[in-house]
């Protein structure tokens, strides 16, 4: 997924879409269609990207979030999650 900036996006599709010339109805239907497509951009939700983490064992027992530090005292399942940070535990590691 590439993530892009919708207001830029939102601006450069009107900024087309007024360069259009509204000659006639076939030209015209382009001008508005550039138009709906950027006033619909606002309606597609908002992604926000995962970070990538994975476990550090820093002492016995317990393992650290390589993304925001968080300790949590290792039982018997790893967890795919960070529960502080949510970051998403399948990172490289470096130990
Ligand atoms: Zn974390």
């Amino acid at each position: 997924m590439r993530l892009i900036d919708a207001d830029k996006a939102k601006a450069e599709l009107l900024r087309i879409g007024e360069g259009i010339h509204a000659y006639d109805e076939y030209f015209n239907g382009i001008r508005i269609g550039y138009k709906r497509a950027a006033h619909s951009l606002v309606t597609i939700p908002t992604v926000e990207e995962r970070k990538h983490g994975h476990w550090l064992t820093k002492k016995a027992w317990h393992v650290e979030c390589s993304e925001c530090h968080h300790v949590l005292e290792f039982i018997c399942d790893v967890k795919k999650y960070c529960p502080n940070c949510g970051a998403k535990m399948d990172g490289e590691s470096n130990e």
